[in-house]
């Protein structure tokens, strides 16, 4: 009988000390919906009968966006503090107010020995990636980012964005200088898709990235580089025919396949994947309805996919929220019979960005840290905390 009861007490015990081990953090996965706010959430819950992937999320929380200088931060100083936990001045990318340059959480993943990739639907020097990677006092230096980009030991990087790696003004061809540090460069989808390589940079057609993104009209698609970089060269060798992505499935596919390589090259110290969404931004710039709903529904195509893909993976963290709301986004008035449904529309009260909170939505390990109110600059800090393994701080 005694026996027994030491038995019962030893179980109890293991079970105890289990239920309050914390989940360890080993992949880290950022979704940035740029300029995606409760308008464009709601659009999408009311719109899709069937269970959107923010629905699964098994932890909510808030996250208010302000910059250091504004209620109303633009994307440069919203990035900032999503992806080094400072906030700057808006304008500022990866500095803060005093031009310090900021560590991010991409690069301290880097050395605990984490694999890291970016994946974006839009340049990759665009203000919301370069935050991780760059630092500069204005998101115009597009060339800088470009070299920062080079020097940052990203390991997987699909986007948009040529004409700041080939025919610059100081005439040096950045693919090239990828190539030379180990990197395969591919300009095509086709490539892209078949790569086997463990280290790659995709920087593909605009028009392959995005049905309709008019983020930079300076960005030149692949073909225009063609007889000057060496990536051109390199696939004119091969002799493959260059392909082009369906733009409507490509965030979906890019995220698959940056998953798919960061997964196999990961040692157990696995990856950190940044992705941003950013076009949901553009359509609340140019208040439109059908745009961003649009928008929204392939974001739930991605989202979904990487649910799954968390469920399979319960060592991996997904945080999904976004760096500031556009537009002032709101669901229209419209009455429908009882029972019924009428198309959603959405209403905007601005063609700016505003200083609304934004939703966080987190699955997987780790995830309930975030079911809070927070400041944008708290998200890197936790995440850092989870992969270093880290109790939860007292509040
Ligand atoms: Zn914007």
């Amino acid at each position: 009988m005694k026996k027994q009861t030491f038995l019962t007490a030893l179980f109890a015990l293991v079970a105890l000390s289990v239920s309050a081990a914390q989940p360890r953090v080993k992949n880290v996965i950022y979704l940035i919906g740029d300029g995606m706010g409760f308008g464009a959430v709601s659009s999408l819950l009311l719109s899709q009968n069937e269970k959107t992937g923010f629905e699964y999320a098994p932890v909510i929380g808030l996250s208010e966006t302000c910059s250091a200088d504004n209620f109303v931060t633009d994307s440069p100083a919203g990035g900032t503090a999503l992806a080094t936990g400072t906030r700057t001045r808006n304008g500022y990318l990866g500095v803060d107010p005093d031009g310090n340059q900021l560590n991010s959480i991409l690069r301290k993943a880097q050395t605990m020995g984490k694999r890291t990739g970016i994946v974006v639907n839009t340049v990759l020097t665009e203000a919301t990636p370069a935050a991780f990677y760059g630092g500069v006092k204005s998101r115009k230096e597009s060339l800088r980012l470009a070299e920062q980009f080079v020097e940052s030991g990203i390991d997987v990087a699909i986007g948009s964005g040529l004409s700041v790696f080939v025919g610059r003004p100081d005439s040096v061809d950045l693919t090239a200088e990828l190539i030379h540090r180990g990197y395969d460069v591919y300009l095509d989808w086709g490539a892209t898709a078949r790569s086997m390589a463990d280290r790659f940079v995709s920087i593909l057609p605009m028009s392959d990235v995005h049905r309709r993104n008019k983020s930079s009209n300076k960005t030149a698609g692949a073909a225009d580089g063609a007889e000057v970089c060496l990536a051109a060269q390199l696939a004119a060798e091969s002799g493959e025919e260059p392909t082009s992505s369906d733009p409507t499935e490509y965030l979906t596919r890019a995220v698959e396949k940056a998953l798919g390589t960061l997964e196999r090259t990961a040692d157990r110290n696995g990856f950190f994947l940044m992705i941003e969404s950013a076009i949901i931004d553009g359509y609340g710039h140019n208040n439109d309805s059908e745009g961003m709903i649009e928008e929204m529904r392939e974001f739930d195509r991605t989202l979904q996919m990487l649910v799954k893909y968390v469920e399979s993976h319960p060592e991996t963290l997904l945080v999904v929220t976004a760096d500031h709301e556009t537009g002032g986004t709101g669901v229209s008035y419209r009455s429908y019979e009882v029972g019924g449904e009428a198309p959603v529309t959405l209403s905007f009260s601005t063609k700016g960005h505003t200083g609304t909170v934004v939703p966080i939505f987190a699955y997987g390990a780790g995830a309930e840290e975030f079911g809070a109110i927070m400041k944008n600059t708290e998200l890197p800090k936790i995440i850092e905390r989870l992969i270093n393994g880290k109790k939860k701080s007292k509040r």
